[in-house]
């Protein structure tokens, strides 16, 4: 008898939609690996910063991907972030790599290397990803899409708590102005910009909590016959 198919769960969305929430929690419950692509696209501006490699199209953009190596490690409910070996995880939130990496996630060559490393992370099932890109060009043929999005003034309500939380000092209205920038970019670029699949379940999670929110995307997934246990339901 062969095992059943795991499940590549895809959430897409803005930033401050609930996305790494969401996903990190369904990923927990379902058994599932968590990949954040965000924070991978984040990892490689953070390199191109310390670089000094100009975000623009061309040769030194090839061959710095050559050399940089991003990895995901599970620590209890977290994700390390490795930039070649280096635990960047804390380093990539920070403002100089929130305002650079709309222009460096536009580059061509940096989409077609993350999304060759990202499908290879999703090649045996298993995971929820999540990022902006999943259900239109990671994973098109992944079997449960959602789309998380709400008001930007929620998201960015959500977004100042969060740093607050984490104890950094937090001026709302360039929490604000970062997530209408990168919200512009994201959607307006050339190359997978960001869209809900046509076939992605919307949600508009301004007035939903995160357990609303996971259990959702549980709900959705069950429908298409995915148990909490990770493969499909009987
Ligand atoms: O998810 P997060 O806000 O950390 O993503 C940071 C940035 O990485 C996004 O604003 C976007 O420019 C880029 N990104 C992307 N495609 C993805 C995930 C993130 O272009 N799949």
């Amino acid at each position: 008898m062969t095992d059943p198919p795991l499940p590549v769960i895809a959430i897409d969305g803005p930033a401050g939609a609930g996305k790494s929430t969401t996903a990190r929690e369904v990923a927990r419950r379902m058994g599932l690996c968590w990949v954040d692509t965000g924070a991978m696209y984040r990892a490689v501006t953070l390199w191109f910063l310390r670089h000094g490699i100009e975000p623009v199209s061309g040769e030194p953009v090839r061959e710095a991907l050559g050399g940089i190596s991003v990895d995901l490690v599970p620590e209890g409910e977290a994700l390390r972030v490795l930039l070649c070996g280096e635990d960047v995880t804390e380093r990539i939130r920070q403002a100089d790599v929130n305002r650079a990496v709309s222009r460096v996630a536009r580059l061509p060559q940096v989409r077609d290397a993350l999304v060759r490393w990202q499908r290879r992370l999703a090649a045996r099932g298993g995971v929820v990803m999540e990022g902006r890109d999943i259900g239109t060009v990671v994973c098109p043929l992944a079997p449960v899409k959602v789309f998380l999005y709400a008001e930007l003034t929620t998201r960015a309500s959500r977004r100042a708590l969060e740093l607050a939380a984490r104890g950094d000092v937090v001026d709302g209205e360039s929490v604000r102005r970062d997530l209408a920038m990168r919200d512009t970019a994201d959607s307006t670029r050339d190359i997978a910009p960001l869209v809900p699949a046509e076939d992605a379940v919307s949600l508009d999670t301004s007035n939903l909590t995160i357990e609303d929110q996971v259990e959702a995307v549980i709900r959705i997934a069950r429908a298409k016959g995915y148990g909490p246990a990770g493969g499909a339901s009987d």
